[in-house]
């Protein structure tokens, strides 16, 4: 478990915790050379449900495709790789407390959205224009008329 600041290899575990369904087990840890603490979530693979994609069919869980579209979104902005990863780990973490089965692309992307409107209002909107539909269009404008306004 690699420090995040220092890269440094070694740390020790300050505290665990279990989240719903213990699916998820987050720990506090304190990295050997840095003393800094971090947040790791580590999961039981199996628990996550399966993707029900929009257009049909399912997949697994891939929190590279994860990754990958919460980087997009926060491009360029005041987040850095740190806080795509924290971002990434509460989705996860918030996937896994729904102790469900099967999950909609739709649901995680809600659940996305949710939390980079917490973080960056400029990630959040690059995002939901990305995964919201058509028919939503409409309140996807309203909402950046909102966010112009600021
Ligand atoms: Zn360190």
């Amino acid at each position: 478990m690699k420090c995040n600041f220092c890269g440094g290899e070694s740390s020790s575990v300050v505290e665990t915790r279990k989240l719903d369904g213990g699916s998820v087990i987050r720990r506090r840890r304190q990295c050997s050379s840095c003393e800094k603490r971090f947040t790791t979530y580590e999961k039981m693979r199996k628990s996550f449900p399966t993707v029900l994609k929009s257009g049909g069919g399912t997949e697994d869980f891939s929190r590279e495709k994860l990754s990958k579209g919460v980087s997009k979104a926060c491009e360029k902005r005041p987040i850095g790789e740190e806080g795509v990863k924290e971002i990434v780990d509460s989705v996860e973490a918030a996937i896994a407390d729904k102790n469900v089965t099967t999950i909609s692309s739709e649901e995680i992307g809600e659940i996305v959205m949710e939390k980079l409107k917490a973080v960056d209002q400029v990630a959040y909107v690059r995002f939901a224009s990305v995964y919201r539909s058509f028919e939503d269009l409409n309140s996807f404008r309203e909402e950046l008329e909102e966010l112009k306004t600021d």
